[in-house]
């Protein structure tokens, strides 16, 4: 079973989120907890938080199918010491945020060196930042998101991913979210099935698929291996569709959130039903019915 949808937005309160995916036909959702380019944010409001919990449940949501994320803001591994405790707290936040709405999964980007320390070091305060955040929560399970390896954000290698990943003590409450813009700009290649299947191996051997709790489906607008964030609108990119069928015929991506954060909105629930017929074709080279049909 696929569980498809989208980022969806929060305004007019969060308990609009799931009302926005439903219109959609998604069957998985992820959105903000709070205003994502501010520090600091009011508390959300019993009313709305009975709201969003009421709405999830009408409309057939699960917690494990809703990958809430975080503020751009927050930087896990950062040089600075006042803004690596700022993004400490605020991911604590977070993630009590997440815990009262009643989910279970904050998706987070692991962190960036900006040229000041080494990538190891800033690798292990990443890590301790997760641990820090798992000890002031109880629920929520921490989703590492895959970075592009633009500028100085790791995350990008299956290897950084997974150095983080052994150094957090409760291994219980930690993942990994693939984004496959960011998978591509990395250099991992998703264009045809033998590709997706080497990649989804590659990240086995070094991670291990039971971490993965989420995917971010992206075309993506540059070349291989560009180390760019450009997302792209499902199968108008450098992936393409034969790429995003093998995703979506491969046993990884059952079961997990599956969201898309291409740039068209609008097409959004036409994207999903495109995926949802990808993943009932048979076998790749056959014909697929793109958006455009
Ligand atoms: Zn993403
Ligand atoms: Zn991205």
């Amino acid at each position: 079973m696929h569980y498809i949808g989208a980022h969806v937005s929060i305004a007019g309160g969060i308990e609009n989120a799931p009302l926005r995916a439903k219109e959609i036909g998604a069957t998985a959702f992820a959105m903000f907890t709070k205003n994502q380019r501010q520090w600091n944010s009011p508390v959300l409001k019993e009313d709305n938080m009975y709201a969003f919990r009421k709405n999830c449940e009408s409309c057939g949501y699960n917690p494990e199918h809703i990958l809430p994320h975080d503020s751009y803001l927050i930087n896990l591994g950062s040089p600075d010491p006042e803004k690596l405790d700022r993004s400490r707290r605020a991911l604590i936040d977070e993630m009590r945020r997440t815990e009262a709405l009643g989910l279970v999964y904050l998706n987070l980007h692991p962190g960036s060196h900006l040229r000041q320390i080494h990538e190891t070091e800033c690798l292990h305060v990443i890590a301790d930042s997760i641990n820090l955040a798992l000890e002031a929560t109880t629920n929520v399970t921490a989703v590492l998101e895959n970075t592009a390896g633009q500028g100085s954000n790791l995350g990008y290698t299956f290897e950084q991913l997974a150095f983080i990943l052994e150094r957090v003590h409760d291994k219980s409450r930690v993942g990994i979210c693939l984004d496959t813009c960011h998978l591509f700009a990395a250099g991992y290649d998703l264009r045809t099935e033998e590709a997706v299947i080497e990649t989804f191996r590659k990240f086995d051997t070094s991670v291990g698929l039971d971490h993965l709790k989420g995917m971010h489906l992206n075309d993506a607008k540059p070349e291989l291996g560009s180390r760019r964030d450009r997302h792209e609108s499902i199968g108008k990119g450098k992936i393409g569709l034969e790429g995003f069928a093998a995703i979506m015929r491969h046993p990884a991506s059952a079961n997990i959130p599956l969201i898309l954060e291409t740039p068209r909105p609008e097409i959004w629930d036409e994207e999903i039903m495109l995926l949802h017929s990808l993943e009932k074709q048979g076998s790749v080279g056959k014909r697929i019915v793109t958006c455009d049909e």
